[in-house]
């Protein structure tokens, strides 16, 4: 089957519009960030934008917590290239501040902001004003009512009950330019949250684990929540909440959607084998050199880095490009046919190069250049050296398997 080909279901749901960027009803599922400057630093805050939207962010939070911060949000809104939500805790005065400032959306927490006046006057600004509110729930600060009634335990009911009496009080002041979050740092909880989520409403869903934590287990813990979800067609857009720089979320996300096929490739997809016995080259150091290399470039081709020409091409012959080391030099193979030969200190550069041509003029074209003959005898004479050289089991398999055997003997 053409792994291409296979895509994951959507869910339908209404679409609302963050500033310019749809969410929901079908649209792309969309990556956030929350900055971490205090927002009265208007420079700060914008240049954290700045790089969270060259990292593929396409909506930006920033705390609303105090008056200067409003303010600041005035100065932010007009010169961020991406859409900014205001985030607001307690305070209803804030989200009515944020408001005036002429932010793209809101979230308010319903276990934070509970009166009922409070909350039907900030809808109906909203409403007035045509800005969407992100209903957040958060297990860990859940409304004590409901943590009561639910038996002093955050359940997923729980959580879905306290987003859907928030939507009843929209409803009563006529305001539906929702999306909702229900956001646990317990990934099963939250998982399931979403998924009653799912059936209870059709708004659009904003999907999270918070409090993930530092990399690289923060990045897994929401991954494995947020990307099940996915893969269930459940989720509009998408947060990575960790103890890291925010681009760090950012870059998570624009991968994590890349990855399930959500997100249209902009730059490398680099594969590299995970090394064995056969490695010629340090392929983790090689792998994060070309990672680095290609970081800031957008070619959106496979390309992949592979420790040893015996088994390299083969295992990486899907790749748009990609380099297999063997003594001492670089074999060099475009949709698994060998184009070069090079010196093995210039693996990355080679790659880089042959990587702008094929971005640009495209494969056949690049095949075109190069005499792949010869390029393939070379490869072949470094294959069958290390054959020799290692044996055709440089990873003792076959020991191994003789070692069981003999236990069953
Ligand atoms: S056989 Fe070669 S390409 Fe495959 S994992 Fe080992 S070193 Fe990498």
């Amino acid at each position: 089957m053409d792994a291409g080909a296979v895509t994951f279901p959507r869910r339908t749901t209404r679409q609302i519009f963050v500033g310019k960027v749809p969410v929901g009803g079908g649209s792309p599922v969309t990556v956030q960030s929350m900055t971490t400057t205090k927002t009265a630093d208007v420079e700060g805050t914008l240049q954290q934008i700045y790089a969270l939207a060259a990292a593929g962010c396409d909506i930006v939070r920033c705390t609303c917590n105090e008056l200067e911060a409003a303010e600041g949000l005035a100065h932010i809104v007009p010169r961020s290239p991406i859409p900014v939500i205001a985030d607001i805790h307690h305070q209803y005065r804030m989200a009515l501040a944020a408001l005036d400032a002429g932010v793209h959306g809101l979230r308010l927490n319903p276990g934070n902001i509970r009166k009922p006046e409070h909350i039907k006057a900030v809808a109906s600004e909203a409403k007035d004003r045509n800005v969407p509110i992100r209903i957040g729930v958060n297990g860990g600060s859940l409304d004590p009512a409901l943590y009561d009634k639910y038996g002093g335990r955050v359940t997923p009911e729980a959580m879905v009950e306290s987003a859907l009496s928030e939507i009843a009080y929209f409803d009563e002041v006529g305001f539906d330019l929702v999306k909702i979050s229900v956001k646990a740092s317990n990934v099963p909880l939250m998982v399931e949250a979403y998924r009653q989520l799912a059936d209870a409403t059709d708004y659009p869903l904003h999907l999270g684990v918070t409090e993930a934590g530092p990399l690289p287990e923060g990045i897994v813990k929401a991954t494995a929540g947020i990307g099940a979800l996915l893969a269930e067609g459940i989720g509009d857009t998408i947060r990575y909440s960790l103890t890291a720089d925010p681009v760090e979320e950012a870059r998570a996300g624009k991968v994590l959607l890349e990855s399930l096929g959500l997100r249209e490739r902009t730059g490398v997809d680099l594969i590299a084998c995970p090394s064995c016995g056969r490695a010629e080259v340090d392929v983790i150091a090689v792998a994060n050199a070309a990672r680095d290399a290609f970081a800031d470039r957008e070619i959106p081709l496979q390309i992949a880095v592979m420790g040893c020409v015996v088994n390299g091409p083969g295992e990486a012959r899907d790749a748009d490009l990609g380099i297999a080391a063997g003594r001492h030099r670089g074999h060099l193979f475009v949709k698994g046919m060998n184009v070069a030969v090079v010196p093995e200190d210039e693996m990355v550069e080679t790659l880089v190069e042959w990587a702008e041509f094929i971005s640009e003029h495209g494969a056949e074209a690049a095949l075109a250049r190069v005499d792949t003959e010869k390029a393939a005898r070379e490869a072949e004479k470094d294959r069958l050296a290390l054959l020799d050289e290692q044996g055709a089991d440089a990873n003792a398999s076959e020991q191994r398997v003789e070692l069981l055997n003999q236990r069953f003997d």
